[in-house]
């Protein structure tokens, strides 16, 4: 009995720590008097809470700030220094790596571009991880030993069993052990998820999602995907690979898709298709500039307008499908492809989306561009080893 008890008091500082640091890391700094209202610890418990923290080194004071008639507040932060984490992203024309502090300030970066983006080869990607990991540890002139993990954001579905495997049917991979050969190079913590969920979790934290319980975070580049948040949380399916948003059918009997079905949104909006429909089917590597190309040309050509008027049509049927399935207060439209399309077409795409969706559901929401740009995927996957230590409560 006095063991459980004992235990349970454990439970609960932990808890409290767990509580404590989170809403540090997601809004700061923050006083005392702050965290007390965020988390809805009593005075005594965030005190006691923040003192074992800032002894162990996690948090620290960041300066004073006037409050209203009273003394100054201290302000408290992450301690930057404490710890760090490295976030990958396996895009479809980039493999991107990048070291952040416990503040998510971007410490270093290596960027290797995927020439032959369209066979993907796992061997290449393996390498460049590995590679990339050396090179921000050695940028960055940070000991190894301070790593807390590595958060990978794949293209495709995620099968977690004894070691992950990575289903990459648009890549041509199936059941790749990206995990075992990541272990050849590193043994560092790995944590894998897709990589417009990660996504999804960096707009939802720190850029256009933030204050969002409900949201959906759609991912345009060369292909399409999507993120659903719900209650706060990332929304799993039974095998981790709900919203596979680009392969709902928007044209039954349309254009073929990479999966090898027919009529999916992808086909009509991924930036590879869009440049195919444009009559100028280009290579992965150069998508990017090629659809800033066509965006520009739509203020001189009938024809290249007409273009992006359909990409408006079809990606505003299929966030309209979103709005009347998932009823999310916010639709955050992002991936490179996403942005440029968005900068444009917002309006359009917000009225195709109306036209497609009931009007109780489409009142109840907004939808808005991405804030964080396109390496938002390596931030959101470097929060991923940062989860498993905010959830330890810093140990
Ligand atoms: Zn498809």
């Amino acid at each position: 009995m006095r063991d459980r008890k004992r235990g349970t008091v454990r439970d609960l500082r932990r808890q409290n720590r767990a509580a404590v640091l989170w809403s540090l890391y997601l809004s700061q700094p923050r006083s005392r008097h702050e965290l007390g209202a965020a988390t809805g610890l009593s005075a005594a418990s965030v005190t006691n809470v923040i003192r074992e923290l800032i002894d162990k080194g996690v948090v620290i004071e960041t300066g004073l700030a006037e409050s209203d008639g009273g003394r100054p507040r201290t302000m408290l932060g992450m301690n930057p220094g404490y710890g760090y984490v490295i976030g990958v992203d396996i895009g479809e024309t980039r493999t991107r790596v990048e070291l952040f502090d416990l503040t998510m300030t971007e410490r270093a970066r290596a960027e290797y571009p995927l020439d032959q983006a369209a066979e993907h080869d796992v061997a290449v990607v393996v390498g460049q991880i590995a590679s990339g990991l050396d090179t921000v540890l050695a940028g960055s002139g940070i000991d190894r030993e301070a790593i807390l993990g590595v958060g990978i954001g794949v293209p495709g579905i995620i099968e977690r069993g004894p070691e992950v495997l990575v289903h990459g049917q648009t890549y041509g991979w199936d059941a790749v052990p990206l995990e075992k050969l990541l272990r050849a190079h590193t043994d560092l913590p790995l944590r894998f998820d897709n990589g417009a969920k990660t996504m999804g979790r960096a707009e939802l934290w720190f850029g256009a999602g933030r204050g969002a319980r409900n949201a959906v975070m759609v991912l345009i580049g060369s292909g399409v995907g999507a993120s659903l948040i719900s209650g706060g949380a990332t929304y799993q399916g039974a095998t981790s690979s709900a919203a596979e948003f680009g392969h709902v059918t928007v044209a039954v009997g349309g254009r073929k898709c990479r999966c090898g079905a027919s009529g999916c949104l992808e086909a009509y909006v991924g930036a590879a298709a869009i440049l195919e429909r444009y009559g100028q089917p280009t290579a992965a590597t150069d998508q990017e500039l090629g659809l800033a190309e066509l965006i520009d040309a739509a203020s001189t050509s009938a024809h290249a307008a007409g273009i992006l008027d359909e990409t408006a049509r079809y990606l505003g049927a299929g966030i309209g499908t979103l709005i009347n399935l998932f009823n999310p207060e916010r639709v955050i439209l992002g991936g490179w492809a996403g942005l440029q399309l968005g900068a444009r077409l917002l309006p359009d795409i917000r009225n195709a989306a109306r036209q497609h969706s009931l009007h109780h559901l489409y009142a109840a929401t907004s939808i808005v561009l991405g804030e964080l740009g396109p390496g938002a995927v390596a931030l959101g996957a470097a929060t991923l080893p940062m989860e498993t230590f905010l959830n330890s409560s810093g140990q």
